[in-house]
């Protein structure tokens, strides 16, 4: 695969349509520019890689576009969406703020505000990382956004909104972009795996996307490095050995020796895993996520709620029909607990010992106490 294109760079959506899990705010988007009603300054706040930039750009190419769409997607075809797509655009700017912070990087940029545009009916500025700039430069900026010309308009986006001066705020109408849901960011990757001939397992795009965390951006990467390493081939198998990822299977024999006699077994597997590489408390905190899975699964009205396949529910729905409510809840609590007070802990294997034991615990104990009822009322 010696010519793959990066996909975070060649999957990156040029219209609001294809933009991932961001459709709030593109609808809004869309209609503030049909409705001629385009604020003056916006600001885009949310996590990393969930899509700011990207929609910052096609707004500002949708505001100049010559030929918008009926539904005011930009063309990129008119003469000012093809010099924005080449980046020689003259009346949208975009601004790094994280590499070009300095005041005299703001003067630059507000000194050509006053320029009237040529040939479009805006001039667009994008600055990215926005917190990122000096209070010198965000005070030069500040004058340029309380009395800006009608047909100047700023995109600024940041992950850091508390950093933004309110000054600035309430200047901006702001919009606060979301992680970009599992599922969504599942679709998309399937999506590029079709368009590049990859076959792909679902389970493998599942482990992808709980690693990225929300970030499309850190998706794409990650799914280039299995690209890099499966070819056009990439199972389940392969990627839970690339990533490093613990496999489920795991989590579900552990629970099966938990909720029997076997803790035995269940300090064993603790061992392997460990052995095998991976954090105690990485597996302690997927072992939360297991039983929060079970209780899920164990109302259909909650099933929805769990972020895998098909094919992993079902397993889960059998195990937590196997599964006391009680125990389990318990269980989650007991989890959590460890995970929380992992990283104060002196002896951190023995902390994630002693849960499992108790886990295993309130099992054995609440087996003894329904065997006593039994043989009470046997009399
Ligand atoms: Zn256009």
């Amino acid at each position: 695969m010696d010519n793959f294109i990066v996909s975070a760079r060649k999957y990156r959506p040029v219209t609001f349509k294809s933009v991932v899990g961001q459709n709030a705010i593109t609808e809004t988007l869309k209609s503030s520019i049909r409705s001629g009603k385009v604020a003056q300054a916006f600001l885009f706040c949310g996590p990393r890689g969930v899509g700011k930039t990207t929609c910052a750009r096609i707004f500002a190419k949708a505001l100049n576009c010559q030929h918008p769409a009926e539904d005011f997607e930009p063309c990129n075809e008119c003469e000012s969406c093809r010099s924005f797509n080449e980046s020689a655009s003259f009346n949208i700017y975009e601004l790094d703020a994280a590499s070009n912070n300095s005041v005299d990087d703001i003067r630059k940029l507000v000194e050509q505000v006053h320029i009237a545009p040529q040939g479009a009916k805006y001039k667009v500025y994008v600055i990215d990382e926005v917190h990122m700039l000096s209070s010198a430069a965000f005070n030069a900026f500040l004058k340029t956004l309380e009395e800006p010309p009608a047909y100047a308009k700023f995109i600024l986006a940041t992950t850091e909104k508390h950093k933004i001066l309110a000054t600035i705020l309430s200047r901006c109408q702001v919009y606060d972009f979301k992680r970009i849901k599992d599922d969504d960011i599942l679709k998309h990757l399937q999506y590029v795996a079709e368009s590049e001939q990859i076959t792909v397992e679902e389970d493998a795009l599942r482990v992808v996307a709980a690693k990225a965390d929300g970030a499309l951006r850190d998706a794409l990467s990650i799914f280039d490095q299995l690209v890099s390493y499966s070819g056009k081939n990439i199972t389940y198998q392969a990627t839970i050995e690339n990533l490093n990822v613990l496999d489920v299977d795991n989590y579900f024999k552990m629970t099966e020796f938990l909720f029997h006699d076997e803790v035995s077994d269940a300090l064993l597997l603790l061992d392997q895993i460990i052995d095998r590489g991976f954090d105690a408390q990485h597996f302690i905190s997927g072992l939360a996520a297991h039983f929060r899975n079970l209780l899920m699964a164990q109302n259909q009205m909650t099933v929805k709620l769990m972020e895998t396949s098909d094919a992993i529910k079902i397993k889960f729905t059998q195990q937590a029909s196997k599964t006391d409510k009680q125990l389990l809840l318990r269980a989650m609590d007991l989890t959590s607990q460890c995970d929380f007070n992992y990283k104060m802990a002196g002896n951190k294997r023995l902390s994630v010992e002693l849960c499992l034991m108790q886990i295993n615990f309130n099992y054995t104990w609440k087996k003894r106490e329904q065997e006593a009822k039994v043989r009470q009322s046997r009399g």
